[in-house]
């Protein structure tokens, strides 16, 4: 709270008309304090003013649509990585001078607000930085790599950018089964955050899941065993006795063996899901440098950090540099985070405040 004499008040100005130096003697009389000046003094140093919460914003229903999928002509696409619907800052609505900064421009870009660190997580594992990257080469940068970018949804409703706030009778889905259909090598499907609960409704996906079938494509979706990512998809899958959940008939749980021997683009079509965490900044409870690596690791599958990866503790690089923290052979050790030895200075320095260190973590690590 703010000490009570930086506290602007009516009192305050009073106090500094009564006893200004430049007071007419013929007005000396009146140098005294007023009796109100004296009351709101002594009430101000008793009681505190309490702030008043800041009105809550209106929030109005809008109708959102799908931007097209954003794949590179002439590049067969293995993994299709699915949001949701791209939020208000996606579409251009109330950006913030970073948001334009990074943005370099206007019109509607995927995960186009600042704070979101999908392109921060893209850029550090394909080679270049966000804030010196025009979007769409960082787009064509992830496509060229054989990726796609799309959403569960086509239009729906929303009373803002969280996917809680979006009307569940006005969702529409995009045609993700005919995206499937049309390219042949697409062997994975990668969800941010909790765009798999979308397309897991009964209304839209469900029943794919369930049967396999859809679009007359018979389809097997497989959760790996072994990887990072592993837990954290089949805990949707997964029932209480350890077995897949009544409605998810056609998931399955493979070992790297079996995974190895499917086959792709036949008749029946092999579909690996990974569930990442979301890059939104409203999904706080992870923080980017730690989502940084389950994305390296879950969708770009690195088993090692990429050469293009600094380390936000300690500054360390990739695969090759020198500099930054060494092991006693005298060799840079190659980590990512969450192997830093600085790990915990970082975050102290990061995140000494609970209720700021998210965003703090967040403003600091992006680059
Ligand atoms: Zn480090």
């Amino acid at each position: 709270m703010r000490p009570n004499n930086e506290t602007p008040s009516i009192c305050g100005s009073l106090s500094r008309f009564a006893f200004t130096p430049r007071i007419t003697p013929s007005s000396a009389s009146t140098l005294v304090p007023s009796q109100t000046s004296v009351r709101c003094k002594r009430k101000m140093s008793s009681r505190p003013i309490q702030k008043r919460p800041a009105p809550r914003k209106r929030s109005t229903l809008t109708q959102v649509k799908s931007l097209d999928p954003i794949v590179c002509k002439g590049v067969d696409v293995h993994t299709l990585i699915l949001g949701t619907i791209p939020s208000a800052k996606s579409r251009g609505v109330g950006l913030t001078t970073n948001d334009i900064h990074l943005r370099g421009g206007s019109g509607n870009q995927n995960y186009g607000n600042s704070r979101n660190c999908f392109f921060n997580i893209v850029g550090s594992a394909l080679g270049w930085r966000r804030d010196q990257t025009p979007y769409e080469e960082q787009c064509s940068s992830l496509t060229s790599a054989g990726f796609a970018l799309w959403d569960v949804l086509g239009s729906c409703d929303t009373l803002g950018s969280l996917d809680s706030q979006i009307i569940s009778s006005s969702q529409r889905t995009n045609d993700i089964p005919k995206f499937v259909q049309k390219h042949k090598q697409l062997r994975r499907i990668v969800f941010t955050g909790n765009s798999y609960k979308i397309f897991a409704k009964r209304s839209h996906f469900g029943q794919w899941l369930r049967l396999g079938h859809h679009s007359g494509m018979h389809t097997h979706f497989l959760v790996r065993k072994g990887l990072s990512s592993t837990s954290r998809t089949w805990a949707q899958f997964q029932s209480a006795s350890g077995r897949v959940k009544k409605g998810f008939d056609a998931v399955h749980l493979i070992d790297g063996e079996a995974y190895a021997r499917t086959r792709w683009g036949g008749d029946v079509r092999p579909l690996e899901l990974v569930v990442m965490p979301s890059t939104s900044p409203a999904a706080a409870t992870m923080r980017p440098p730690e989502k940084e690596e389950l994305w390296h690791r879950g969708c770009f599958r690195f088993v090692r950090p990429p050469s293009s990866y600094i380390c936000p503790g300690c500054g360390n690089q990739g695969r090759r540099t020198s500099h930054g923290v060494q092991h006693s052979s005298g060799q840079a050790l190659c980590h990512w985070f969450s192997q830093c030895p600085l790990k915990v200075a970082w975050l102290e320095d990061n995140c000494k405040d609970t209720r700021r260190s998210r965003e703090e973590c967040g403003t600091s690590w992006y680059r």
